[in-house]
């Protein structure tokens, strides 16, 4: 609707001819809109929020409405808030604090935890399920301002070669080892209230199928890391929804799958004398054997069963950089916590005793897996920024810049990298038109950028001010956040591991 106004001078006031100018708490005037979801640039434009949504996108200049508090948008740029969705805050208050504190000073207004839940609820210093609930109605009540918790996880589902993991008193489906226990486990998940059940390495083929089958049916879902007897193409047949970490789709690109896939089920079944390839033949092999045919065809069925695939390429640059001093004296660190650093050196070190040969074939095994994501995006699948938030090296907020330029040097425009942490986050949380995008009736999650991400994907990180649900964190406001983890750092009292 195309409205007339006319400035009544010396009121004060705008009057639209037919109706009058709608009130809004907060204007960001003149700024360049880029809205991921339609793909549209809007120079000039005016973004209107009222109550936590926002409530007009409207050519600078006009009246339609009136703002009591407004951002100097001219010369910036507005892309909504990011989506980090593989993020952990170890289960442990202590951790999860400062973690959202480095999301949301790095833009990132919502975030999936991939490992939320507790088995046992009397853990000390908890910040589990419960916890995420009660987070996630504050933010959106408007209370406390801190990054959307935007599903819930289980804890990482194993084998029952892992049982002996399990704490004491803990029933023992929750390392299923038959397909049984995976419909029991599927159960027990829904009761707790589980989104997201989190499959892990070791569950053998009988248990998955079926807890994938018996989840599907409660509307759950299952994601995670693929178990190593299942292939990525059976998974994605199956219904298996997000494939975490490049480390399944290179395997699954070539003639080594099915060997891989065969011998690990056996070692996982416990069979005598059966090993595992060491880490060398696995990515030696997995190297070798990459077929562009094959991955095509692979990538083809990821993209027809709607499949997501969440990198988190950061994982992989760590075990090739391990050994590299520049990468480990990253002035970052600063904002680790050290019991988390310490984990993180040893970690480190291990990965860093690989032979030569070996540090130079996680090099080629980290730079196929982010050709791979852009073969992936330009086939059609659904690709999604995560970044294992808080796995070694991972450093909360600033990783998810590095893997949007990660996934521009895979092939991707900025705006599609762009999409992977807020247009394609939203549909997959079936909450399209509803995040990770700037139109009319959206939470209004945005981040107010001083330099153009699609002219350079590193401007991500010239943020201006962070908005979730309205509410304005500027400049001051971020930078005291990123001083507030140093502070959590210094101040770390040597008690227990988190
Ligand atoms: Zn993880």
């Amino acid at each position: 609707m195309h409205r007339t106004l006319i400035p009544i001078l010396g009121l004060g006031l705008t009057v639209a001819c037919g109706s009058p100018p709608q009130t809004a708490s907060l204007a960001i005037h003149d700024v360049t809109v880029i809205d991921p979801l339609s793909r549209q640039v809007l120079p000039d434009h005016s973004v209107f929020v009222s109550e936590g949504r926002i409530v007009g996108v409207e050519p600078a200049g006009g009246a339609a409405f009136l703002a009591t508090d407004s951002l100097d948008g001219s010369g910036r740029f507005v892309i909504p808030g990011l989506m980090d969705m593989h993020v952990h805050l170890f289960r442990d208050a202590r951790v999860a604090r400062p973690t959202l504190n480095l999301l949301l000073a790095n833009g990132i207004t919502g975030f999936r935890e991939m490992a939320s839940d507790c088995w046992d609820a009397t853990v000390e210093h908890a910040f589990c399920t419960d916890s995420l609930r009660e987070l996630t109605r504050d933010v959106a009540a408007g209370g406390r301002t801190t990054p959307r918790p935007l599903a819930m996880s289980s804890l990482p589902i194993n084998g029952v070669s892992q049982r002996g993991g399990l704490p004491e008193g803990a029933p023992e489906f929750l390392a299923p080892g038959t397909a049984d226990d995976g419909r029991t486990l599927a159960q027990w998940l829904n009761a707790r209230q589980i989104d997201v059940v989190k499959v892990y390495n070791s569950v053998p083929r009988d248990a998955y199928f079926a807890l994938l089958d018996e989840a599907t049916g409660l509307d759950m879902e299952v994601s995670g890391h693929l178990p190593l007897s299942v292939s990525v193409v059976e998974a994605s047949n199956a219904g298996h929804r997000t494939i975490e970490h490049a480390r399944d789709l290179p395997v699954a690109c070539g003639s080594y799958s099915d060997t891989y896939r065969k011998v690990m089920a056996r070692v996982v079944a416990g069979d005598d004398g059966v090993n595992g390839p060491s880490a060398f033949e696995r990515i030696r092999a997995t190297l070798d054997a990459f077929d562009e045919s094959v991955c095509a065809a692979v990538l083809t069925t990821l993209a027809a069963n709607g499949t997501y695939l969440v990198p988190t390429h950061g994982t992989r640059e760590m075990d090739y950089l391990a050994g590299d001093s520049a990468y480990r004296a990253n002035d970052r660190l600063r904002y680790v916590l050290p019991p988390i650093r310490e984990g993180w050196e040893a970690d480190l070190d291990r990965t860093a005793g690989a032979s030569d040969d070996l540090v130079e074939m996680y090099g080629e095994f980290y730079a196929l897996g982010v050709r791979l994501s852009g073969m992936a995006h330009a086939t059609g699948v659904k690709v999604m920024a995560g970044t294992d938030s808080n796995d070694t090296m991972i450093i909360p907020g600033f990783a998810l810049h590095d893997e949007l330029a990660r996934f521009v040097e895979s092939g991707m425009s900025p705006m599609d990298a762009l999409r992977t942490a807020t247009a394609t986050p939203a549909e997959y949380l079936d909450r399209s038109g509803d995040l990770g995008t700037i139109s009319v009736g959206a939470v209004a999650d945005l981040l107010l950028l001083n330099a153009d991400p699609l002219a350079d994907i590193a401007n991500t990180l010239s943020i201006e001010a962070v908005l979730v649900g309205g509410r304005v964190q500027d400049r001051a406001t971020l930078d005291e956040l990123l001083v507030s983890v140093e502070a959590a750092v210094s101040a770390w009292d040597g008690g227990a591991d988190p």
